[in-house]
């Protein structure tokens, strides 16, 4: 499959089509920092060939039933098995996460196919029979029509399948703008999309950054928009789109804290800590920015983390040694390079400075060492902002209750985490915690397909979580109808409110 061409662009009514502008960005590959192809960037009447294929694939897909939606999304994941490997090194290769991590994500985007090739039975409403005499009633599920997708870099195939194959499953047509920053995977996915069976306009990608949002979220064929990405850029999607009359689940950003209490077994805290804030060079929503140390354990706890800090193999993602691989861009490399030094200068105590560990062999790629912050406050921005890099930072705490209240007064609730052996603090801790998803002994609770994944506060901006039953109630309306078939004539026309017999 042709996968890495010069210049990326979109897939409009089954197949791939150039961009009509000049305008283009370079997509890199972060192992060596060269440029490996440029990527179109959509005018609005790109989006607008793209709202129009979709909608002229509605009715038909909207009216294929079920069953036979299934089926081409089994299809779909067999080809996303077996082309597994393939779209792992080209998700490594854009992204710079290390193959067997990228292997992982394609792994829990085929399990939401999995999910929804339950259609049939996912979209079952509920009958009640003779709710009044001779009268029956149920609900049913419907598409929305077309629905939108606008994907960050971090996940560029498991985000996108958080929605497509939901989106799909409940005959809606999708169109996807994934991140500039690493598109290609998007157009895998179309191809395999179309090969197990998916009608031309049903499945859409267009490349852009936010013109093409812009043009999407005004669009008035546009029903829906699910956005993962930034805060600011969440917030202002929800605004935008909710003041056009759409349905709109905007997830933003996050500042997870994993707390370890004194009785933690200290060995598999460290395994856990260190795999959760470094793995993806920290490039996760999902990753834990902040180990919250409860009373005496933080000395035994940071000394652990300091040797295993040091130690970190850093490579380009083809190193099967590797655990971390470079961050995506280095314009981003260079906005974790700024924090290192705010937290510095706001007094931090910097335990492992990931700036001195550069590597000759790392050439021109966006490396950056693994780092790690203790006296961590909740004053400093370093605490405050999402980095999105391999910085772990340490704030103490003395006893359960300081550390609920400073993650309850974070301003994002996407994550979080307690180690501990004693059921009764981990049953406290989740009760209390204002978080949308909680781990006990499990450092990213990223939960399964069949559940819905989302954050609170400032880490989702709507009312609906993502894939899971969430994600079918996010991508259908939903018909209560009413019926009855007298049998003749019966009392004429009634005038008070009807009420049930
Ligand atoms: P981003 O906000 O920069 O970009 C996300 C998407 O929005 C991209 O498709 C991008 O093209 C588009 N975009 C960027 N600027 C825009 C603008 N001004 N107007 C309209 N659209 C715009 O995010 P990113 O850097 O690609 O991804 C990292 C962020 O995503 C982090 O904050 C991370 O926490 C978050 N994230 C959250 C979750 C979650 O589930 N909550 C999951 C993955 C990533």
């Amino acid at each position: 499959m042709d996968s890495g061409a010069d210049f990326i662009g979109h897939f409009i009514q089954g197949e791939r089509v150039p961009g009509v502008g000049t305008r283009r960005l370079p997509v890199f590959q972060p192992a060596t920092g060269a440029v490996r192809a440029e990527v179109t960037l959509a005018l609005p009447e790109e989006v607008d060939r793209a709202v129009a294929s979709a909608r002229a694939a509605f009715p038909a897909w909207a009216s294929t039933s079920a069953l036979r939606r299934a089926r081409i999304l089994f299809a779909f994941k067999e080809l996303l098995e077996r082309h597994r490997d393939e779209l792992a090194r080209l998700v490594s290769d854009e992204h710079g996460k290390v193959i067997s991590d990228a292997r992982g994500e394609i792994i829990r985007g085929i399990e939401v196919v999995e999910y929804a090739c339950g259609a049939p039975e996912l979209l079952k409403g509920e009958f009640t029979e003779q709710i009044a005499a001779g009268v029956d009633g149920w609900t049913l599920r419907q598409p929305l029509g077309i629905c939108v997708g606008i994907t960050p870099f971090n996940f560029p195939v498991m985000v996108p399948l958080w929605m497509i194959p939901m989106a799909l499953a409940c005959g809606n047509c999708f169109i996807l703008k994934p991140s500039e920053r690493d598109p290609s995977a998007s157009l895998m996915l179309a191809e395999l999309l179309h090969q197990a069976g998916l009608p031309a306009g049903v499945f859409n990608v267009v490349q852009g950054d936010k013109v093409a949002v812009e043009a999407l979220l005004r669009h008035p064929d546009v029903q829906a928009i699910s956005f993962v990405g930034s805060t600011p850029i969440a917030q202002s999607v929800y605004t935008t789109g909710t003041a056009q009359g759409k349905r709109v689940q905007a997830l933003g950003g996050a500042k997870n804290h994993l707390v370890v209490m004194p009785d933690a077994d200290l060995t598999q805290t460290v395994d856990a800590l260190m795999g959760a804030a470094y793995g993806s060079a920290g490039e996760r929503c999902m990753a834990i920015s902040v180990a919250v140390a409860v009373g005496p354990i933080a000395e035994p706890l940071l000394e652990a983390l300091e040797m295993r800090v040091r130690a970190l193999h850093i490579g380009p993602g083809t190193d099967p040694q590797a655990e971390m691989g470079p961050l995506v861009t280095a314009a981003h490399r260079d906005r974790v390079l700024e924090y290192i030094s705010i937290g510095v200068a706001e007094g931090a105590q910097l335990r492992v400075d990931g700036r001195t560990l550069q590597k000759a062999q790392w050439g021109q790629g966006f490396f950056l060492g693994g780092t790690l912050f203790d006296q961590v406050t909740p004053l400093m921005r370093i605490y405050q902002e999402e980095i999105f890099g391999p910085v772990l930072c340490v704030v103490r705490v003395p006893d359960l209750n300081a550390a609920l209240a400073l993650i309850n007064a974070h301003a994002y609730g996407n994550g979080t985490a307690i180690f501990t052996r004693d059921g009764g603090v981990a049953r406290e801790f989740v009760a209390r915690v204002q978080v949308g998803m909680v781990g006990v002994n499990i450092p990213i609770p990223v939960p399964m397909a069949f559940h819905s994944f989302g954050g609170w506060k400032q880490s989702l901006f709507g009312d609906h979580h993502v894939h899971g039953p969430e994600g079918v109630r996010f991508y259908t309306k939903l018909k209560a109808v009413t019926q009855r078939w007298p049998a003749g004539v019966e009392a004429g026309a009634q005038f008070s409110m009807p009420t049930h017999k």
